[in-house]
């Protein structure tokens, strides 16, 4: 979760605290004309303020602060030890929920919440055991509560449990009316590789198209059957392929190996270029199709052109690399390099270990691998290649 939507989600329970708090709080000014003697701690109203602007470690310890003068003050507790785990204080946030599940007088959802919340803790700590049995726990006692429902499917996926967390999935789906088939279709691609790796082709094919029934963007899912076609039908790969692309154009590059392969067991090659120069003409700053077009122009004796290729892909992704080492491979196809230049060129292909940058978008996360599921974040599809800008004053 980013730091935002944290907020947001910490804002909206604080939000709901403060209704519920205020509607009891109507009740009984006319018995006491009093209010929670929390709400009077500067530390609450600081912790508040912190926590609208986003400064999680803060807000946490203004909190705890107020915790410490009202120990019973659930929402307080329920707030302040969310916020303990996202700033690495799992510990701590078990003890204040340990704590809360000591009251007497929590009502259903509020007993059910802190056990799922107990439950998330002990998940980010890494006691799995511990979190499943607080899940059932929270679903013991309310089995609609969201948060345990997507806790338990979290700690099935942690643990590779594809169908244990698909079926999950498929109630959390109905229960939100949401629709939303691509966490599924991902889970499906996770069971059709399961298969694929146990012999079992059927299974893993079957597993495929019901991932591509759910959601076509599910790119593995077309991956995953096109190399089951590959060797005994490349035409059939072929067109798997191509539909992936249609699919979702920003992730074609994942299937060029692929794309080359069918493309040659078909006996056309050629028209691997011609979807590179799709591709290109899509979107400009394609650096992946227009470094793999002009590899095949250089391969093909055409290495004028690769370079012009090449250069428009310098200005578009100036942090490429992998660009610049194929420019300096046309120079030397060109002939145009002199002793010295070729020596550099050498060293750097033989030296030069190429990153790959990858952001999630949800949580920031970076890796050098695309990967289809966050390590970090544990959504799915939300890793996507980071780019950076041209220099300004370029084109
Ligand atoms: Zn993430």
């Amino acid at each position: 979760m980013t730091d935002t939507a944290l907020v947001a989600v910490l804002l909206a329970t604080v939000a709901g605290a403060l209704a519920g708090g205020a509607w009891a709080a109507g009740r009984r000014k006319a018995r006491e004309r009093q209010r929670p003697l929390f709400r009077s701690s500067p530390h609450y109203t600081e912790g508040l303020h912190l926590l609208a602007t986003g400064q999680l470690e803060a807000a946490s310890h203004e909190l705890g602060k107020v915790l410490r003068q009202h120990p019973d003050a659930v929402e307080v507790q329920q707030v302040a030890s969310h916020l303990y785990r996202e700033v690495g204080k799992v510990e701590r946030a078990i003890e204040i929920h340990r704590d809360l599940l000591a009251h007497k007088d929590l009502t259903r959802s509020e007993r059910a919440h802190a056990l799922a919340s107990l439950g998330t803790d002990y998940r980010k700590a890494g006691f799995l055991d511990r979190a499943a049995q607080a899940y059932a726990e929270a679903l013991q006692v309310d089995p609609r509560n969201l948060h345990a429902l997507a806790g338990q499917q979290k700690l099935h996926e942690e643990q590779r449990q594809w169908r244990e967390a698909y079926e999950i999935q498929t109630r959390l789906v109905r229960m939100r009316k949401s629709g939303d088939g691509l966490v599924l279709g991902f889970l499906q691609v996770e069971m059709g590789r399961e298969a694929l790796a146990a012999g079992r082709r059927d299974a893993a094919e079957e597993a495929f198209l019901t991932a591509l029934s759910l959601d076509r963007r599910v790119f593995p899912a077309h991956l995953g059957l096109a190399e089951l076609w590959m060797d005994r039908d490349p035409r059939r790969a072929v067109h798997l392929l191509e539909d992936a692309v249609a699919a979702v154009p920003e992730r074609a590059y994942l299937a060029f190996p692929a794309l080359q392969k069918a493309y040659a067991g078909a006996g056309e090659p050629s028209r691997f270029s011609a979807l590179c120069e799709r591709l290109v003409s899509q979107d400009p700053r394609d650096w992946r199709a227009r470094l793999a077009l002009a590899r095949q122009l250089r391969e093909g004796g055409a290495a004028a052109e690769a370079l012009g290729l090449l250069l428009r892909a310098v200005e578009a992704n100036p942090h490429v690399l992998l660009v610049h080492l194929e420019v300096w491979r046309t120079l030397r196809a060109l002939g145009t390099l002199g002793p010295e230049e070729q020596r550099y060129v050498a060293t750097v292909e033989a030296s030069a270990v190429y990153v790959d940058p990858h952001i999630c978008t949800v949580c920031r996360y970076r890796t050098d691998d695309m990967l289809w599921r966050c390590p970090h974040c544990h959504e799915w599809n939300t890793v996507v290649e980071e780019r950076v800008s041209p220099a300004a004053g370029t084109r």
